[in-house]
């Protein structure tokens, strides 16, 4: 970069030299002899070309050009000044002075005098006392319009408008003098283009404005007669003038016209190409510099391109004539394929699942036809070992190399997908608890109302009979209805204890007792203690074991009250003359204990979630069973929290069998093992307990 600005800058120097030289020969054509002083004719009431201040001072615009010569020439200009045209042009010719400050072209002054080409214009008009109201000279033809005896502009008028009236004075003194004294209201003046500064020279006119240019002439530089040498010395010099000298007398009387010579012209011409052929070289280098800047920043931004391409996370297929012509690494890894080959050429359509290949294909005729950008799509796409996939896709028309094409973006949204499904689960299992605690609380307000209102009425009826005096039928009602208060009274205990055992359980302060014991005996005695109520309720009860003996550390008293709740359940939904069946296994590390029974079954559905807290089978349909669904989430935690597993076999309309693996650990510590301590008073009480809810 820096490079090439140098050589730039050597270019523009050299071509400025060469210009200017040229310029140089130019000026240096012009040999003349120099005459150190020159004499210049002038007027001195001829405001603004030249006159002279109240201090006596040569002023006007003549007067600074004829400076501007003298500076650039070296020459010093002495100005005489002459109060009329008559005594200037005799100067001239008599050879007082070398040079007429500016003059018009004609053929009497010719004839004694030798003129140089024209170099400022002068213009003469007619100003009119504001007040009058007139459009054009013609208007003013008997107004009359004061003019100076010796001034070109009397005989201009005199020979273009010989109907209009003039007031000749002596010179432009007398003129004011008369337009002061209200005697003249229109006078031909000259002026240069700045006219509207008249008053500025002549405070007289102040009222006045142009109506109207009469004329515009160029004045010229003359000689006396024969001056040859001198005028083109003259000339010459005029051309040597530089635009700063010409722009310094401009500047100063505004708006004026000097002429530029030929040469001049040519020079600046010549100047001005210069500086054009430099700038266009400047701008064609800068921009050949630019277009290199501009392929580097292409190829850097290509490059940034393609490996933003490369590490788009999404896939990106480009599609021509329904081929895919290009695509990206996330594409082919999304796709699960190998390689590029194996997507490019191929249709995008194969990388669909067959169910939504029509779908797509639309969205891509669709595009095509319409230019639209179609609506982000959920689809599944194909990888290249069959497995389907959700993708996200985006398609919009754009240009490929050239021609039109298709852009996709292939989002892989397998995981999004899969969150969305966990989500969902995790919402449905959460309304599903929902619903359980709902239906909980209501079966729960059920449970504890139905055995307080059973107790509220027999006590109201024991209350109202006890009035009676015959004590036998006091005897009578009291036999008949104890048991049912002691039944609900237990009912309502175990709904009690339940509801708190779960609430330990979930605070993790379910106390477990566990000592040795001897499984077999333990299970065999629970059974038996409530064998004849099972038979009772006309059910039969089966109790069998592989093994007489097995010693486990276990917590006695809560196996009794697993075994219980399952035998509980089994009763409650198993018809009369069904079968309850009781066996044990000995598995050497594991104690499976089996409760099975020919009731009513669980249905398929119901069956993995039935040890879930508050679930009942069909709660409605069971009204008559009654419960609160605790139970079984009870026995799982009990089971667990022995280090074992609970299983259901269960087929609709035949048959329940629960399954309890217990594993059989032995409690080191402990010397002597332990029998059954558990006294039958506290059994029955147990079992008054779990089995408080079966009602014949
Ligand atoms: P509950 O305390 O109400 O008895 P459980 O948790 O013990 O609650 O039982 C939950 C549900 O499982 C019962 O309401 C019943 O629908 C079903 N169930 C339990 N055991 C059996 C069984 N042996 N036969 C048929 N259904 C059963």
């Amino acid at each position: 970069m820096k490079k090439e600005i140098k050589i730039i800058f050597k270019k523009c120097i050299l071509i400025v030299i060469i210009a200017m030289s040229f310029t140089f020969n130019i000026n240096s054509q012009v040999i003349v002899e120099n005459p150190k002083k020159i004499k210049v004719a002038a007027i001195s009431d001829w405001k603004p070309f030249s006159y002279l201040d109240l201090e006596g001072n040569s002023k006007g615009i003549l007067i600074d050009f004829w400076k501007a010569w003298g500076r650039v020439n070296n020459v010093e200009v002495k100005f005489i000044m002459e109060t009329s045209w008559t005594k200037t042009l005799e100067l001239i010719k008599y050879g007082k002075a070398d040079v007429h400050i500016g003059l018009f072209y004609n053929d009497d002054r010719s004839e004694y005098m030798d003129f140089g080409s024209p170099f400022i214009d002068l213009m003469t008009g007619i100003y009119v006392k504001e007040d009058i109201n007139i459009f054009n000279i013609n208007d003013i033809k008997d107004l009359g319009i004061g003019v100076t005896k010796e001034n070109y502009a009397r005989h201009y008028l005199e020979n273009n408008y010989p109907d209009t009236k003039l007031l000749v004075y002596q010179d432009i003194k007398e003129v004011m003098e008369a337009v002061r004294k209200g005697k003249v209201k229109a006078v031909c003046i000259d002026y240069h283009n700045n006219f509207r500064k008249i008053s500025f020279y002549y405070p007289e006119l102040k009222d006045f404005e142009l109506l109207q240019t009469i004329y515009t002439q160029p004045l010229r530089v003359g000689v006396k007669k024969g001056e040859k040498e001198l005028l083109n010395f003259i000339n010459d010099g005029i051309k040597k003038m530089s635009v700063n000298e010409i722009d310094g007398v401009k500047s100063k009387w505004e708006y004026i016209t000097i002429y530029l010579t030929k040469d001049k012209v040519q020079k600046y011409i010549l100047t001005a190409s210069a500086i054009i052929i430099i700038f266009l070289i400047m701008n064609i280098l800068f921009l050949r510099h630019r277009i290199a800047l501009g392929i580097k920043r292409l190829a850097e931004s290509e490059e940034s391109y393609k490996e933003l391409v490369k590490l788009f996370p999404h896939g990106i297929f480009v599609q021509q004539n329904d081929r895919v012509v290009f695509v990206n690494e996330a594409a082919v890894r999304i796709l699960g394929q190998e390689s590029y080959e194996n997507i490019i050429d191929k249709r995008f359509i194969e990388f669909i699942q067959e169910d939504y290949k029509e779908t797509v294909q639309s969205t891509i005729d669709k595009v095509k036809k319409s230019k639209i950008t179609a609506p982000t799509l959920e689809q599944k796409g194909i990888k290249s070992n069959g497995e389907v996939i959700d993708i996200e896709i985006t398609m919009n028309e754009i240009t490929y190399k050239g021609k039109p094409a298709i852009l996709t973006i292939i989002r892989d949204i397998s995981r999004r997908k899969e969150r969305e499904k966990e989500k969902q689960k995790i919402l449905r299992e959460k309304l599903k608890y929902e619903r359980l605690k709902t239906e909980f609380f209501s079966n729960i307000s059920h449970e504890l109302r139905t055995p307080l209102n059973i107790l509220l009425g027999t006590i109201q009826l024991i209350n109202k009979v006890s009035e009676n005096k015959n004590t036998h039928v006091h005897y009578d009602y009291y036999n008949k209805y104890s048991p049912i208060m002691t039944q609900n009274c237990y009912r309502l205990l175990r709904l009690i204890n339940n509801l708190i055992d779960i609430t330990k359980i979930d605070a993790g302060f379910f106390k477990m007792n566990f000592r040795n014991y001897n499984i077999v005996q333990v299970i065999e005695d629970i059974t038996m203690s409530v064998a004849e109520y099972i038979k009772s309720k006309n059910l039969n009860i089966i109790f069998d074991t592989d093994i007489e003996e097995k010693i486990i550390s276990c917590d006695a008293d809560k196996i009794e009250r697993v075994v219980l709740n399952l035998l509980s359940n089994a009763i409650k939904f198993t018809k009369a003359g069904g079968s309850i069946f009781i066996n044990i296994y000995d598995k050497n590390d594991i104690v499976c204990i089996s409760v099975k029974d020919t009731g009513i079954g669980i249905p398929k559905e119901e069956q993995e979630t039935i040890f879930e807290r508050f679930r009942q089978v069909h709660p409605l349909l069971n009204r008559e069973k009654e419960g609160s669904g605790i139970g079984l989430s009870l026995v799982k935690s009990i089971v667990e929290s022995h280090g074992g597993n609970i299983y259901l076999n269960s087929e609709y309309g035949k048959g329940s069998e629960f399954i309890i693996e217990i594993p059989a650990n032995l409690k080191v510590e402990e010397e002597s093992v332990l029998v059954d301590k558990i006294s039958t008073e506290d059994k029955v009480e147990k079992i008054n307990i779990e089995f408080s809810d079966i009602y014949s």
